[in-house]
């Protein structure tokens, strides 16, 4: 019996090899009918023997390409038209756009073949790519994604491109940066001044020849430029860190192989699939007994952020046994460059070479950032291979702009059932990376064609974003940063009933205008109440004191011991800078001393007690190396307070005295920063069982910076579900401020939901 099917088909189906998959499909089950690409997706027409075109159906949804999402699939029957012949329409062009656009992916395993074949034409192009890889998100500047809507418009196809281009049986059919050395962009080395270099014939041999000679080389790749040099030369990777002004926060590396990664890293099989796999990200792992890299890259740390090749260039540059520092091409603080004459001006003075292409990025996109926690990822920085794919949502909700917080900015825009989180923009502190967010948003609600009826904001009236988004002519609704975060995990998991949120991070602005950020929350996508939070820490001297560690820890010791401590055998006390009376002093008076409860302060104030640091120069640092003091030390619990009440108050006074009493005993800081670990797990999880006592509660949803910290993460989530509660931990989007955005949205599309 003969059946004709219609299908309707959504999810990431453009610009991923979904039709020639459909049309070869169809052929080989000798079906007739259609493929086009709609606005909203892929439409397709089947018609032929019952039997083949169920089979279709079926594998239509098990084997489409490896790019394709397919988030929905309807079908409906429809009257036989007797077509014989399966063929590829032109798109057609709707009023809404629903198309999902794909991250940039990686270099394919085919392509990489053909890259090192010298019968191939493209052997040795920087720019192969096909349907299953290559450059997306980055070169897009509008939609429908095809060539003339991208920055390789400015290269028209040769005959050969061309045909491939054209032919629905090739791996290149519709793979809008097709390219070959006949027709496409190349690469071009300057020197130092940005004028061209005398080429040799090999350029990426001569480039990976400067590179091992010492040279600092600024190579232009997929999203941005990266700052490389040799990892195992000392000289060149301080260079690179003094010309940087990037003191002590770690760089990326990227190994030439698997090998050269397993020569210095400890690997287990997940952290392997994510390194070899289409994202790419940089992965954080610990090192090895074999690791021998250049003191500089990681200083102290027992881990190091370690990439494989993901671009042709990379494969082409980096031999196999081959480790480059690949740290983002800016200097500190600064957005990374994607503009070539923006690259040459402000890395000039870094870089000794540039390695440039003619390829315009339209969108710049940083690597992405992650670690492996329990078998899955764990996201710190969600950016290249991730964004614009959007996170799926449990319900539908209504077009919302969310604005996120000031540091690690991300966006999000909501349509549906889905939520579009921008790649990673950066510190809004700093003007470029605030226009390139202002550009970033108008270009998301472009692509995605989303008009939203809301704008969600952090309720810290300095931050640009929230600056950003009450100059908007849209209604506004001011969030909680506490609740904002543990709705992202809410978020995550389509979990909509109220949970302990454990809320961890530095700083937070609270609604009772204090700096919160130690936050026990009953928090739905609604609403929340702070059922307890740590006892509030007075910052001696304001924002100063987040800098400048030394400064809680003085403010502490003073509360415990008035100045009775200076005179004994304290690490700290020896390297008081003068004039901590004054500020004492000061500080006791409550001038410039506001009050913060964030446990980002209690890891500084700890480093500072143990000696480990007293000034940062990068967010976070303090309790970095707080908890590479812990390793490999088993902590004991150290007496703390809970005071009973609504809200609870956790008080950590009691351990630091604790600490300074055996710091005077002569232990170790290694033993004391374990101990720190160990009992802030512990007060955690007591914290979080009183609450579940009263409340009746049993899901635990855990977000915010501090859970970075891998030490307490894995403390805490073996002791709560020793407790048998339930624990959240997100795993798509980051703890971090990266992550705000997605709980913020959330928050204001259920109130306009609640409104109707
Ligand atoms: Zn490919
Ligand atoms: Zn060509």
């Amino acid at each position: 019996m003969l059946k004709r099917f219609n299908i309707r088909v959504t999810g990431i189906v453009q610009g991923v090899g979904f039709r020639p998959f459909v049309f070869n499909l169809a052929r080989s089950l000798a079906l007739g009918g259609w493929v086009w690409n709609t606005s909203a997706g892929v439409e397709i027409e089947v018609e032929g023997q019952t039997e083949q075109v169920n089979s279709f159906y079926r594998r239509l949804q098990g084997e489409f390409p490896p790019l394709a999402r397919l988030d929905s699939v309807e079908f409906s029957e429809r009257p036989l038209q007797g077509e014989r012949k399966f063929v590829i329409r032109p798109s057609s062009s709707g009023e809404m756009r629903t198309v999902l656009i794909s991250p940039d992916v990686a270099t394919c395993p085919d392509c990489r073949r053909e890259l090192l074949d010298s019968r191939d034409r493209h052997f040795r192009y920087p720019f192969i790519n096909c349907t299953h890889c290559g450059p997306r998100y980055s070169i897009i500047k509008d939609v429908p994604y095809d060539r003339a809507s991208t920055t390789m418009a400015e290269f028209p196809m040769c005959l050969d491109c061309q045909t491939e281009y054209n032919n629905p049986a090739d791996r290149r059919f519709h793979a809008q940066p097709n390219a070959c050395p006949v027709c496409g962009p190349s690469y071009r080395l300057l020197d130092k001044t940005g004028e061209p270099m005398e080429e040799q014939a090999d350029l990426f041999g001569q480039v990976r020849q400067l590179i091992q000679a010492g040279a600092i080389v600024a190579i232009k790749g997929i999203g941005g430029y990266h700052l490389a040099c040799d990892a195992f030369n000392g000289f060149a990777v301080d260079n690179l860190r003094r010309r940087k002004v990037r003191e002590d926060k770690p760089f990326a590396v990227m190994g030439g192989s698997m090998a050269a990664v397993r020569q210095m890293c400890l690997v287990n099989q997940t952290e392997s699939e994510w390194l070899t796999g289409t994202v790419r990200p940089i992965v954080l792992l610990i090192k090895g007994t074999g690791y021998c890299l250049a003191s500089g890259i990681a200083p102290g740390s027992s881990c190091i952020g370690v990439m494989l090749p993901y671009a042709p260039v990379h494969w082409l540059l980096l031999q196999p046994d081959d480790v480059w520092v690949m740290t983002s091409g800016n200097r500190s603080d600064e957005p990374i460059a994607y503009e070539d004459a923006d690259a040459k001006e402000r890395l000039f003075g870094i870089a000794d070479y540039f390695l440039v292409h003619n390829r315009m990025i339209y969108r710049r996109v940083d690597d992405s950032v992650l670690r492996v926690v329990k078998d899955k990822p764990y996201m710190l920085r969600r950016s290249r291979g991730f964004a614009p794919a959007p996170v799926a949502l449990a319900g539908e909700y209504p077009c919302v702009l969310a604005v996120g917080g000031e540091l690690k900015n991300t966006f999000c825009l909501t349509r549906g059932r889905q939520a579009f989180l921008s790649a990673h923009i950066g510190d809004l502190e700093n003007l470029a990376t605030y226009q390139s967010y202002c550009q970033s948003i108008a270009h998301y609600q472009k692509l995605f064609d989303i008009r939203p009826e809301m704008v969600a904001y952090d309720l810290h009236p300095d931050y640009l974003a929230t600056k950003y988004a009450l100059s908007l002519e849209l209604p506004g609704i001011g969030v909680q940063h506490h609740h904002a975060h543990i709705v992202s995990v809410l978020a995550e998991y389509g979990i909509n009933e109220p949970v302990i949120g454990v809320a961890l991070d530095g700083t937070g602005y609270g609604t009772d205008g204090n700096l919160w950020g130690g936050e026990f929350l009953l928090a739905d996508c609604r609403q929340f109440v702070r059922l307890g939070h740590c006892r509030y820490l007075h910052l001696p001297g304001g924002e100063k004191a987040i800098r400048e560690p030394w400064r809680l820890a003085v403010w502490l010791l003073y509360e415990l011991y008035g100045k009775e401590f200076v005179r004994w055998q304290l690490p700290l006390a020896g390297r008081l800078p003068t004039g901590w009376e004054l500020l004492v002093s000061a500080t006791a008076q409550g001038i410039n001393a506001p009050l913060s409860s964030g446990v980002g302060r209690l890891f500084d104030a700890a480093a500072a007690l143990l000696g480990l640091r007293s000034v940062i120069h990068y967010e976070g640092q303090a309790a970095v190396e707080l908890e590479q003091a812990a390793e490999r030390q088993a902590g004991t619990v150290l007496p703390y307070d809970i005071q009973e009440g609504q809200p609870k108050i956790l008080d950590f006074r009691p351990v630091f005295a604790a600490m300074v009493e055996k710091l005077r005993q002569g232990k170790s800081s290694g033993e004391l920063a374990a101990a720190f670990h160990t009992t802030l797990a512990a007060a955690v999880v007591d914290m979080v069982g009183r609450i579940s006592r009263d409340t009746g509660i049993r899901r635990v949803a855990l977000s915010g910076g501090v859970w970075q910290n891998m030490t307490l993460l894995n403390q805490v989530i073996r002791m709560l579900q020793q407790n048998k509660l339930m624990v959240y931990i997100h795993r798509q989007v980051p703890s971090n401020d990266g992550g705000l955005a997605l709980g913020q949205a959330i928050i204001a599309g259920e109130k306009i939901k609640e409104s109707r």
